[in-house]
């Protein structure tokens, strides 16, 4: 039975054919990756978030890592805070572990463990977007609801030339009114993660292969020679830019002093060195470290040499870090979000990418010291 087309995109537009080609490829060419071995819908879930901002190849160790970990809904639901952000520790945007594991909780609480096969309900749930929901309904429950994120705009932008920019968040509804038209109503699961796989292998952003394409011959981007040229993304606003002073402070036992980050907000409760923004780059930052801790913990230290330079940048935001040694000249007793830990200890802490970085200067600089 022919679809009702309502998409004015997809007047004279062969569907039925165009998805039996896209979907034949995809079953002769898709990589085997982990979570194409299960239908388990929280396993699907797992791999959908860590995709989100992230290269299939990083996701590939942490998934399997974070499955044999939390290899349930349930256990994960169950699992202390802080070893499922060392299971996340590397992948940033921690935020997206944060609301995960309190999306499992209320699977657990409201739906008796079991990921909820309906778009109205699946949506309810913390962090989970529009994308994430089609992901998880199509692949896991062969539901046909589209899944479109930024790769599947593009391929979609360049097949049916779409004009529209991108980066308004508005364009979205276009791309998925077309895609719940175009979507196979037998086999959605295949057709989204083809439409997935086609913008990873094939259509991709900066070169896309037409000519090996299996749907060239349905492109009005291709057959317009305008591929190149498509999607419209107009550049986002400038990103903010904040200097920031960090020190390895250390004390005569070979402790160093780590604390916590605030329950909510950018990196909430991951351990990070002690920082502060500094007003003046350069020739005052150590007295402003120094007044930093002071101001903070009452503690008094010798700010030593000034070690590296890192630059560590957000969606929104850019940190321009310069890392000094330190010494901890005053007693100070570990608390539950200040602590004095040695670098073996470190380890079982969740630290952002940036502090990893800062840790493994800690460890050089041990080993330089005579
Ligand atoms: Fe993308 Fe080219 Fe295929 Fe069109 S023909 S979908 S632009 S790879």
């Amino acid at each position: 039975m022919k679809q009702q087309v309502r998409s004015p995109y997809l007047n004279d537009f062969e569907i039925e054919r165009f998805q039996s080609n896209l979907i034949d490829w995809y079953k002769e060419n898709h990589r085997k990756l982990p979570w194409r071995k299960t239908r388990d819908p929280y396993k699907i879930w797992v791999s959908e978030v860590m995709l989100q901002q992230t290269r299939v190849d990083t996701v590939i160790p942490y998934f399997n890592h974070f499955i044999d970990q939390f290899p349930t809904l349930r256990s994960l639901a169950e699992a202390d805070e802080e070893k499922v952000l060392k299971a996340w520790e590397g992948l940033g945007y921690y935020s997206r572990i944060r609301n995960l594991q309190t999306a499992v909780k209320e699977v657990c609480e409201n739906y008796n463990g079991q990921v909820p096969n309906t778009s109205k309900e699946i949506s309810k749930l913390k962090g989970v977007g529009p994308y994430t929901a089609g992901a998880i309904l199509s692949i896991a429950y062969n539901v046909p609801a589209p899944a479109v994120d930024g790769n599947v705009m593009r391929v979609l932008s360049r097949i049916l030339f779409i004009k529209e920019d991108i980066a308004k968040a508005k364009t979205r509804t276009i791309f998925e009114e077309a895609a719940s038209e175009m979507i196979s109503i037998s086999d959605p699961s295949s057709f989204n993660q083809a439409l997935m796989e086609l913008g990873a292998l094939i259509c991709t952003p900066k070169s896309p292969a037409c000519l090996i394409c299996p749907v060239q011959h349905y492109c009005r981007a291709f057959s317009e020679g305008l591929q190149n040229e498509l999607p419209i993304k107009k550049k986002k606003l400038k990103i903010k830019e904040i200097d920031i002073g960090a020190i390895i402070l250390r004390n005569k036992q070979g402790q160093y002093l780590i604390h916590k980050r605030p329950n909510e907000g950018l990196l909430a409760n991951l351990w990070e060195f002690p920082n502060t923004p500094l007003l003046k780059r350069g020739k005052g930052s150590k007295e402003e470290i120094a007044r930093f801790l002071e101001k903070e913990w009452g503690i008094q230290a010798k700010i030593g040499d000034y070690i590296s330079n890192l630059d560590h940048v957000f969606s929104h935001l850019k940190w321009n870090i310069q890392i000094f040694e330190g010494e901890l000249l005053s007693s100070f007793e570990s608390n539950e979000r200040t602590k004095l830990v040695t670098l073996e200890e470190m380890e079982a802490y969740p630290f952002p990418v940036s502090h990893q970085k800062i840790r493994k200067l800690a460890i050089e600089v041990v080993k330089e010291t005579p």
